[in-house]
């Protein structure tokens, strides 16, 4: 059976799992704005606390700073368990416009994140359903639950347009 050409922008049908987190990945994204100065790659996060409230922001730095771990969400773990003064970050969730990678899906899992909500897919990288599940992975004690593809089109566009200008 094939797919008719879809007539409706998805991100505007009622979708109750995913419609929550929009407003903070639109907040995700104008993170990921400002990684446009520095030459970095557009991705941005944001990490909230049990109560929804903004714990913390990052957007990747790796050329601004030339570290290879200054990921968007490496960068907003580190200020929100900073924020709360102390690693464990039970209770939150990160919001984040590109699927995490190995080392960042592997932070989170060290953080205890309740959930890691993304954007855009990483088919070639990803380590939240795509090429892995580090953050589901049932050999794990702790697992954050993942809800995908938020806003996935607004979050892959910026990467397209940088990719493509390179
Ligand atoms: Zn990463």
């Amino acid at each position: 059976m094939t797919e008719a050409p879809h007539p409706y922008d998805p991100d505007d049908l009622p979708d109750p799992v995913r419609e929550p987190w929009r407003e903070p990945m639109r907040r995700a994204l104008a993170e990921a704005d400002r990684a446009a100065a520095t030459g970095d790659v557009p991705v941005g996060a944001v990490v909230l606390g049990p109560d929804g409230a903004l714990l913390a922001t990052g957007h990747n730095e790796r050329e601004a700073t030339g570290d290879p771990t200054a990921h968007a969400e490496v960068l907003a773990l580190r200020r929100a368990a900073a924020a709360l003064g102390e690693w464990r970050l039970s209770g939150c969730t990160l919001v984040v416009t590109l699927e995490p990678c190995t080392m960042c899906a592997g932070a989170l899992v060290q953080a205890r994140v309740d959930r890691v909500v993304y954007g855009a897919r990483d088919e070639k990288a990803g380590a939240a359903g795509s090429l892995w599940d580090v953050v589901r992975d049932r050999r794990l004690n702790h697992r954050p639950e993942v809800v995908a593809g938020v806003l996935e089109a607004d979050c892959a566009a910026p990467l397209t347009a940088f990719f493509r200008d390179r």
